[in-house]
């Protein structure tokens, strides 16, 4: 049997990953100069790295191992798959029991009549698959030229050709030459940042119109669709003002657009309710799904698409499909995970105690003086540092500089905490105690006056101008 190698010095595990492992959003100079933390274990919420540091994994790895670590039954389930069938395709009218049990639980599971879903390896897939599904649908139904989607600034979609031109993310467009062609962006909903005088009600209502003024623009006829997250994750946990889902959905309803949900974060519980959009009061068309699907042990994601949208799909064929459409030890993985999610009421668990708990300690972090504000849905939180509350000030010093002081000051203290310029974000599994909820807060407040206090040394409380 082939053994993985977990014996080597952290320095030699260093050098070698240096070396030859091409990292995902990792810039390669810092990587090479100060090497990759080694994650080795996991278990319930905390990592073991390779020095045998226990650290609190606030970000559920990437926001997806919402049931937590280590539990054997998905291990289990992913073996005796294996054993079974390990590989069969779902192309050319052929199927398998996993990936029809998975889908009918899904349909199941989602709100209204989303009760059809297209298998895919990842959320960047399910939403590659979405810009064809929706362009295709409205060609079907004799509007070729409907074919422009809508999205938002400082989205994330993935990391595809196609999620990341979905996505709002400069840097990513930067590279690459994206967006690809057809796919336009409007204003994010963040009001903190963005809302200058404006009360957060009027702001939603005005970032929600900006969806009817593009539609206006680019013409009835040429929008297929409007895709976002229920709450923007990547983009910093930025949680809309109630006003603001309320007139987007009238909007789509009014010009007949599809809404295409990501609930790649936000679905399984993460906001509190099954899917994100259930938390928001949105009626989808479609949601993208992935992530917390398999809780991370097994990649897999999908489209969940409403009756209608299916049924023209299915008038003829859909030239479209991944090799591992549908996966049946990856379906066999997140059948096993639903049911744990459900059979232990784990979502209830976040409704009535993990995610009050953590509202209360979450937004007690608004005290301190480098927070500006504290937002937080479900099991979704993140903290906006400034130089100056009041003024809800962005930092002289470039955006992200603070930001990556304080994740430093979190890993220096065992907490996975992310930074997104200058906000910090959490995620933490949905299995998370209150006691555990306690330690999160507790190191999250330590890093933040270990903070302030490096931000102060350093010269750098200082408004942007
Ligand atoms: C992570 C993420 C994706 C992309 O999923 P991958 O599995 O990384 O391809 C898409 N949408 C949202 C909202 C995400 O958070």
């Amino acid at each position: 049997m082939t053994v993985i190698t977990n014996h080597l010095p952290t320095e030699d595990l260093q050098a070698l990953d240096a070396a030859h492992h091409m990292h995902p959003f990792t810039a390669g100079g810092e990587l090479a100069g100060k090497g990759a933390r080694v994650i080795t274990r996991a278990s319930g919420v905390f990592l073991t790295d390779s020095d045998g540091n226990e650290i609190l994994d606030g970000m559920a790895g990437l926001w997806c191992v919402n049931i937590g670590y280590g539990r054997d039954e998905l291990a289990e389930a992913a073996a005796r798959q294996m054993r079974e069938l390990p590989y069969y395709n779902t192309f050319f009218q052929t199927t398998h029991v996993p990936a029809i049990a998975l889908a009918a639980k899904l349909a199941e599971l989602a709100p209204g009549d989303l009760n059809h879903v297209f298998f895919a390896g990842s959320g960047s897939e399910a939403n590659d698959t979405n810009i064809r599904m929706v362009r295709h649908y409205w060609s079907v139904k004799g509007k070729p030229r409907k074919n422009i989607i809508i999205s938002r600034e400082n989205a994330y979609h993935g990391s595809t050709m196609g999620g990341a031109s979905l996505g709002g993310m400069v840097p990513m467009h930067e590279q690459g030459s994206l967006p690809i062609p057809d796919i336009h962006h409007i204003p994010q909903p963040d009001w903190w940042a963005e809302g200058g005088d404006m009360s957060p009600e009027e702001f939603g209502i005005a970032r929600a119109r900006e969806l009817e003024r593009a539609i206006l623009e680019l013409g009835e006829d040429r929008v297929a669709a409007f895709i976002a997250e229920p709450v923007q994750g990547a983009g910093g946990v930025i949680v809309a003002p109630d006003s603001y889902w309320p007139e987007i959905q009238r909007i789509c309803d009014k010009y007949e657009i599809l809404l295409i949900a990501d609930e790649v974060i936000c679905g399984f519980g993460r906001t509190g309710n099954w899917f994100g959009s259930q938390t928001l009061g949105i009626r989808p068309h479609i949601m993208s799904i992935a992530k917390g699907l398999s809780s991370g042990y097994a990649p897999i994601g999908g489209s969940m698409v409403c009756d209608e949208v299916a049924e023209v799909i299915a008038r003829g064929e859909f030239n479209h499909g991944y090799t591992y459409s549908g996966h049946p030890v990856a379906a066999a993985v997140a059948l096993e995970n639903l049911r744990i999610l459900e059979e232990e009421k784990v979502i209830d668990h976040v409704r009535d105690v993990a995610a009050p708990h953590l509202r209360a300690a979450w937004e007690g972090l608004a005290d301190h003086p480098l927070v500006g504000e504290a937002r937080i849905v479900g099991m979704m939180g993140s903290i906006a540092l400034t130089p100056d509350k009041a003024a809800r000030a962005r930092f002289a010093a470039g955006a992200g500089t603070v930001g990556l002081i304080c994740r430093e000051r979190c890993f220096a203290n065992d907490l996975v905490m992310r930074h997104v310029g200058d906000r910090m974000v959490i995620s933490p599994p949905l299995v998370i105690t209150p006691a555990e909820i306690d330690e999160l807060v507790a190191r999250a407040r330590k890093a933040l006056d270990e903070t302030l206090d490096a931000v102060t040394a350093q010269g750098l409380l200082q408004s942007a101008a």
